[in-house]
């Protein structure tokens, strides 16, 4: 058995990361607290802690990113990607939503921003992306 511990990040795609920053930073007051590329998806992401669950900036790397998909479906206009929600152990997680039939986007865990192991659910499943991630230890 596995269980969801929290809602992680909330997940925003966005055509410019810098640009994007600046809303949460120097609007609402709030600091990012680094920025990665992870080339295995794709992305650059910037992790922007709330106090709970943490906003998630995300920027295409490349022409076929998701978030590039994601712009151009919603008229290059940034918005809710997906929401991540916190697992306390992944490989329980995809184990019995596999057992379940439930439609998945991975099927193992992969590397997520941070050193997170995640996995997308499909979004059939639910009418919306939702990732499972698990936080290093
Ligand atoms: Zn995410």
């Amino acid at each position: 058995m596995f269980k969801i511990e929290c809602v992680d990040h909330i997940g925003i795609a966005v055509p410019d990361l810098a640009e994007a920053k600046k809303f949460y930073e120097d609007m609402l007051g709030l600091t990012c607290t680094g920025e990665e590329v992870v080339a295995e998806q794709k992305v650059k992401t910037a992790f922007i802690p709330t106090g709970e669950a943490e906003i998630e900036l995300l920027e295409a790397t490349a022409p076929d990113s998701p978030i590039a998909k994601y712009l151009e479906k919603n008229g290059g206009r940034q918005g809710i990607q997906h929401i991540a929600l916190r697992v306390d152990d992944i490989e329980a997680a995809l184990a019995d939503l596999k057992e379940k039939g439930v439609r998945m986007i991975d099927e193992k865990p992969r590397y997520g921003a941070g050193g997170s192991s995640i996995a997308f659910v499909h979004p059939k499943a639910s009418g919306v992306l939702v990732e499972l991630c698990q936080r290093k230890k």
